[in-house]
């Protein structure tokens, strides 16, 4: 069972947490909880170091956001023996969670289970957590933000559980954030591919990774919410409803911003060039489009996230020369819209819908990307609500579901 920020908020939550716990403890499971800081002590960690440093060391960054875990994972024990039950709390390390050295997005390398068994064998509710780990020289290190979840499903997937619950503040996977468009519906179920898809194109109900491991694990995911009892979202295999939609869901990014370099080279290496010199600074770039010019020049435009748009920019100046490109342009406030769904594959027409309902509003598209069951389009982000609603309304995504034959 994974408890989110907003649901391990106060220790009067916490008690509703501990609820949830021993609900499932007398029920004759053996239970790991992990739990996400509370409500927003990761913000406001990130906003102190902001003070001290544009650019702080991201081993101390990590050392400083463990913090907020830590705070929950004994609270919450507190609570759990104040109620008359054995429960012992683990950090990441302590719960042998070992990760690759690379500070503020590691990824989950192994986990030593020997640590934790003796104490669920005996019958603890063993609670870990969430969000870190460490590397083989011992230095701390965090998952990236909304890294619980794969903290979750790693566990899970390493103690062979039956399945993994995240509880959050929402009841499930909706066909989009239901605090954008009101029409969102809880989806019953949603493939892991279509999953992965969502949360890497901005869903942030799971960690991308989250989903990632639990498909590799065929490892049952569903999220819940912590607050009533109503069913959640199952993510699994294979999803037998909803045939007949080709889109599931719908995702989005705001901070998107486009970049342009006119005038480079037509040659085979300008490209590889640019990408180079960027990918040297672990600068994720997205959305490609180049254009060819005339025989001689072509243009190139990607996005990237605002972030780290300041870097961008001072890699390519500094390298204007050796790139021999004209000029270079950026554009920001953009949006990355994303409609999702396994059934696209095999229907033609979706992108072509996509494109129409969006010029029908006068939306204006400028960078497309797709792949066989996503397609995404940046657009103006002051549009971004009217896009969401217009797709929501194309596609029927607030329709109930129905069973085809
Ligand atoms: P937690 O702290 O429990 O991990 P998060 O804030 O990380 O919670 O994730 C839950 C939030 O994800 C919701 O409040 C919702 O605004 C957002 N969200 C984005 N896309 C979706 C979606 N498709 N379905 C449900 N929630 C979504
Ligand atoms: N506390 C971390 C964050 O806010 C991890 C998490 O909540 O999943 O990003
Ligand atoms: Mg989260």
């Amino acid at each position: 069972m994974k408890f989110g920020g907003t649901s391990v908020a106060s220790v009067e939550r916490l008690q509703k947490v501990a609820d949830r716990v021993i609900k499932k403890k007398e029920a004759g499971n053996q239970v790991i909880v992990v739990v996400s800081a509370m409500g927003k002590t990761t913000d406001s960690l990130v906003s102190m170091a902001g003070e001290i440093s544009d650019r702080p060391s991201k081993r101390e960054m990590d050392v400083l956001l463990s913090t907020g875990e830590q705070v929950t994972i004994a609270l919450l024990s507190m609570v759990l023996i104040e109620r008359g039950y054995d429960a012992i709390s683990f950090t990441g390390w302590q719960a042998g969670i070992r990760t690759e050295a690379v500070h503020e997005s590691a990824r989950i390398a192994s986990i030593d289970t020997s640590l934790i068994r003796p104490q669920l064998k005996k019958g603890s509710i063993v609670i870990v957590a969430g969000f870190q780990g460490v590397t083989e020289d011992g230095a701390i290190t965090t998952l990236g933000r909304g890294g619980s979840d794969t903290s979750a499903v790693a566990l899970a997937a390493a103690f062979g559980a039956q399945r993994c619950e995240i509880y959050t503040d929402v009841t499930g996977v909706f066909t989009t954030d239901p605090r954008y468009v009101d029409k969102a519906r809880k989806l019953k179920e949603i493939s892991y591919d279509e999953m992965l898809e969502m949360a890497y194109l901005g869903a942030g109900v799971l960690h991308p990774r989250a989903v990632e491991y639990a498909k590799n694990s065929h490892l049952e995911l569903v999220v819940c919410s912590s607050f009533s009892d109503e069913e959640g979202t199952v993510i699994k295999e294979e999803v037998s409803m909803e045939k007949t939609k080709s889109v599931r869901g719908l995702a989005f990014e705001k901070n998107v911003t486009k970049v342009t370099l006119l005038g480079l080279p037509n040659n085979v290496t300008a490209v590889s060039r640019v990408f180079d010199a960027i990918a040297a600074k672990h600068i994720n770039i997205d959305v490609i489009v180049q254009n060819v010019l005339d025989e001689a020049r072509t243009s190139l435009s990607f996005t990237v996230d605002h972030d780290v748009l300041d870097e961008t920019l001072d890699v390519l100046r500094e390298q204007e020369k050796e790139l021999e490109y004209h000029q270079m342009i950026f554009e920001s406030e953009l949006a990355k819209v994303s409609i999702v769904g396994s059934g696209m594959a095999s229907n033609p027409g979706v992108a072509a819908q996509m494109f129409h309902a969006l010029a029908g509003k006068g939306i204006k598209v400028k960078m497309i990307s797709t792949s066989e069951i996503k397609v995404s389009t940046i657009i103006d982000e002051s549009k971004l609500l009217l896009a969401l609603d217009t797709l929501h309304e194309t596609f029927h995504l607030a329709e109930e579901e129905s069973v085809s034959l």
